[in-house]
């Protein structure tokens, strides 16, 4: 599991499902909300998951790959009554579901994924890749059924070590066989950064074989513990054979974003269809909440190299912002200040 976002991101989310065409901030007592100007109200019923195939439909690909992005989504636990930050509703999941099932997007592996940023392979125009983190029953038991029922397929991202006993791995070859992709999540779930080399390399090295003997597919994707990640651990992914990784950091992905450090967006607890909408629709106010807020934990946890990776994102978000002066500003004093 990642860095939690704090309360407001939750109470953004429902200020933002309230409007559609305008917001102010307001920073009140320390709390930042979003209060809603002069808008009609956003219909915010979710949708029902259509009933569907059993099995995922063909693609059918885009004319101009290039020009398609490719929004990653994460979840975690998905249960009827969230006990977490990073559990979802059953509701709430089944409204996603049936909100990009409606709209048009048709979810991919990362079969397609690497084809995609490759080089030799589209993706259809509206794509989407669906990530599960670190292996909680609730995938199988909950999520997929709903998966299956839209046409859709999955990614889960596996903490080895969780998926040794024989129900899991005939749970992850059940989902396999249906399309969906798996990646590894670590051993141990451990934090890499800093780990020793031979341990750092275990946990990336091990965990892929584990997998692929396992599950008898190859495992070609890692998603970073918690999201924590440097140059060095960047470097041991590429030795140890990984085609790409996932981060935390919000974004969506095109064709030149660096393979290992492929943007998602984080559900949490709350984060209704109407926020997802907003995700997708990558909502600037929503955005430069979510950058700045993780610019201030990275920095704190002198994670200097994803802060550099926020900021790129605040750059393009708002190219004539001073945000990310600002956030250039604070990295390089306290890289100063800490000789690095
Ligand atoms: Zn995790």
């Amino acid at each position: 599991m990642p860095f939690t976002f704090p309360l407001f991101c939750v109470r953004l989310a429902r200020c933002l499902q309230r409007s559609l065409c305008g917001f102010r901030v307001v920073v009140a007592a320390g709390v930042c909300c979003l209060v809603p100007i002069g808008c009609s109200p956003r219909p915010s019923e979710p949708a029902a998951a259509p009933q569907t195939t059993e099995q995922p439909a063909p693609l059918s690909v885009s004319e101009s790959s290039d020009a398609v992005t490719l929004p990653v989504l994460c979840y975690h636990v998905i249960e009827d009554e969230p006990k977490s930050v990073w559990s979802l509703s059953t509701e709430h999941f089944k409204a996603h579901i049936g909100y990009l099932a409606e709209n048009g997007y048709r979810t991919v592996s990362l079969e397609d994924v690497t084809l995609w940023l490759d080089g030799d392979g589209r993706l259809p125009q509206k794509s989407v890749l669906i990530t599960f983190d670190d292996w909680d029953k609730s995938h199988y038991e909950i999520a997929f059924p709903i998966l299956k029922r839209a046409g859709f397929t999955g990614t889960f991202n596996i903490i080895s070590s969780r998926a040794a006993d024989a129900r899991s791995i005939a749970r992850l070859k059940e989902m396999i066989d249906h399309g969906c992709s798996i990646a590894s999540h670590s051993i141990s779930h451990k934090s890499l950064i800093g780990m020793k080399p031979s341990l750092l390399q275990n946990e990336l090295q091990q965990s892929k074989a584990d997998l692929e003997s396992r599950l008898a597919v190859e495992i070609s994707y890692f998603c970073y513990p918690y999201g924590f990640y440097d140059k060095a651990v960047i470097g041991a992914i590429e030795d140890a054979g990984y085609r790409g990784a996932f981060i935390t950091v919000p974004g969506v992905n095109s064709r030149n974003t660096e393979h290992c450090e492929l943007r998602r967006l984080l559900i949490q607890k709350d984060w209704d269809v109407g926020y997802l909408d907003h995700l997708l629709a990558r909502d600037p106010v929503l955005f430069r909440a979510f950058y700045n807020h993780q610019a201030q934990q990275f920095l704190n946890s002198r994670m200097y190299h994803i802060v550099e990776v926020i900021i790129g994102e605040l750059e393009a978000l708002e190219p004539d912002a001073a945000a990310a002066s600002k956030w250039r500003d604070r990295l390089d004093k306290a890289r100063n200040k800490s000789g690095g």
